[in-house]
């Protein structure tokens, strides 16, 4: 099972590919994570990819395709993955299209978690009170005026993926503002209805 997760920073869609990867047993792809580890690694991709994150704006379509290309050929996605985070872009999505056609494989669905902007904030301080909480580093980004500017780029850029999936037939939304275990449960739904796609 191929699957995208959709919806701006802060909706969920981290926790709830975290509770995907149990049930399914196919990794969960984060691009976001996949470039905190280039940054914590000091990485050529983690030193340019670093300023751009910091100020909540989106790091380049080259450097995530090619993070992504390269993560998909590995063993664990052989069943599949759940894309978290990206794609975040038209020029990602088309990007990503390609990757797949080239392996013969194709996305099952998109999924949108539908969430109301004006609640995402208060998620974002919540999350960073957690991570302070229990020890953890808190993302540089998790603060309301880098929040604001990650969700200006959500509409500016990444909103247009919802036409795009819809218009391929590969769109469903959930409610996003429910309960973690409600948006769980809806997931699963829609995932039970899914036509089978070899
Ligand atoms: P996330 O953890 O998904 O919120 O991503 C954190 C940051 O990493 C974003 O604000 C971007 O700077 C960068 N990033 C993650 N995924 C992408 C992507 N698909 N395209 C461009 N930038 C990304």
């Amino acid at each position: 099972m191929r699957l995208i997760l959709l919806g701006p920073p802060g909706a969920g869609k981290g926790t709830q590919a975290q509770r995907l990867v149990e049930r399914h047993g196919i990794p969960q792809l984060s691009t976001g994570d996949m470039l905190r580890a280039a940054v914590a690694a000091g990485t050529e991709v983690g030193k340019r990819a670093k300023a751009v994150m910091d100020a909540g704006e989106l790091v380049s379509d080259a450097i995530v395709n090619a993070i992504v290309a390269e993560r998909i050929d590995q063993a664990d996605c052989a069943n599949g993955f759940i894309l978290d985070g990206y794609p975040r872009t038209l020029v990602q999505a088309d990007a990503v299209q390609e990757m797949l056609a080239e392996r013969g494989i194709g996305l099952d669905m998109a999924i949108e978690l539908v969430v109301d902007d004006k609640a995402l904030v208060g998620r974002i301080v919540k999350r960073a009170d957690e991570a302070r909480a229990a020890g953890q580093t808190v993302r540089k980004d998790d603060n309301p005026d880098v929040f604001e500017e990650r969700l200006r780029e959500y509409y500016k850029k990444t909103a247009a993926l919802i036409g795009y999936y819809y218009a391929k037939g590969l769109l469903k939304q959930v409610d996003g503002m429910a309960g973690i275990d409600d948006v769980t449960k809806q997931i699963d739904a829609v995932l039970a209805v899914r036509e089978p796609i070899s």
